[in-house]
């Protein structure tokens, strides 16, 4: 190997997931022959500027990066891979139709095991009713290596991008937010004890939900369907994957707006506010650190307001503000706290 002496190289952990795709592609503009209306930047791209565009987008799921097979079993790792994807057509208010599948596998996984892996992959296909299309699949020399591309559609005038939230607009939150993260958690403790004590049987039963948003999650085709029942069109749209305070920030950049959420109207499920107390995690840490929750985050005129008001499938949980005025929750106690970005930052961890 050949000895790096230029000690003015950059390491990749000084920078950032977002500023090192943002460095790496700012030399790339869009063609205007080629009819893309939307290129890098949101949750799917967006291809054509007529009618009927087709959404794309893909994501990556690494071993021992995105999961630890030593506590996901494949048929979900499968399922969830399927639903990571989706979730970012939804985010853009479409409607998935077609996935590609990459693998990339060692020779430690048997067929079985990948033929539990696709048993996921067409469950998830099924129930959202979505065409594998395609893929690749080859060697390699350690781990599994999932790579998706999923492709959707929308009607063009329903699209919801991330730059679209105005002033005055409000801040919705679909489903409840940090139980996928305290389900990692549990997941996580169990394991340490299983490695110090291999016939211990842990009792999981107080932590279902958790470890069912952690491991199974659902793309919210639901609040997709509410939106369109309502006649509501988001004027923004994101999902969280990463934390609710990362992509609540993300979308303000886009919209070039600021944002002020409330505390005591951020859902969070009881079992989940539980197992923060047991585990010394607080809530708020787990609301807006924690990641994959894959719910929707997006904002409405507040005209829309009393179509949703009482709607059990999503919340309100804040509003648009100035530029200007930053990001910022509101504590119960009235105290206003900037939102911080600590979310999942893919080359930090
Ligand atoms: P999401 O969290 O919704 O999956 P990401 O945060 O991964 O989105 O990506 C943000 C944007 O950057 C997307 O538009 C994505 O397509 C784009 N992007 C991510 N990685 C790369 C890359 N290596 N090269 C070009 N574009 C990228
Ligand atoms: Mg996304």
């Amino acid at each position: 190997m050949l000895e790096n002496k230029n000690t003015s190289l950059t390491p990749l952990s000084t920078i950032g997931e977002f500023p090192l795709i943002k460095h790496l592609t700012k030399k790339f503009s869009l063609d205007p022959s080629l009819d893309t209306e939307c290129g890098i930047g949101d949750d799917s791209a967006v291809l054509s500027k007529r009618e009927h565009p087709t959404l794309v987008s893909s994501d990556l799921l690494i071993e021992n990066i995105h999961f630890d097979l030593s506590y996901v079993p494949l048929k979900h790792l499968g399922y969830k891979a399927i639903m990571v994807n989706l979730s970012d057509i939804f985010a853009m208010n479409g409607t998935p139709t077609q996935v590609l599948v990459n693998i990339a596998v060692s020779n430690r996984f048997t067929l079985e095991a990948l033929e539990e892996l696709y048993e996921g992959i067409a469950l998830a296909c099924k129930r959202y009713k979505v065409d594998l299309i395609g893929g690749d699949t080859s060697s390699a020399t350690k781990g599994l290596t999932l790579s998706i591309t999923v492709l959707g559609t929308a009607k063009k005038e329903n699209i919801a991008y991330r730059k679209g939230a105005k002033k005055n607009d409000l801040l919705v939150v679909s489903g409840d937010i940090g139980a996928a993260y305290m389900g990692l958690q549990v997941l996580e403790r169990e394991k340490e004890v299983f490695k110090v004590n291999p016939k211990s049987q842990p009792d999981l039963s107080p932590y279902t939900y958790c470890i069912e948003r952690q491991l199974k999650p659902e793309a919210r085709k639901d609040v997709i369907d509410l939106l369109e029942k309502l006649k509501i069109v988001p004027t923004s749209m994101i999902d969280i994957s990463d934390g609710l305070s990362s992509e609540c920030i993300h979308l303000c950049k886009s919209s070039k707006v600021g944002c002020r959420l409330y505390e005591e109207k951020i859902p969070m499920d009881p079992e989940m506010l539980r197992t923060c107390d047991e585990l010394s995690i607080p809530n708020m840490t787990a609301a807006f650190q924690g990641g994959e929750d894959y719910e929707l985050l997006f904002t409405i005129n507040p005209s829309d307001y009393e179509k949703i008001k009482d709607n059990p499938l999503v919340s309100v949980i804040g509003h648009i503000t100035d530029e200007n005025e930053g990001y910022y929750w509101v504590t119960g106690l009235g105290q206003s706290i900037e939102l911080e970005a600590q979310g999942w930052d893919a080359l930090k961890k």
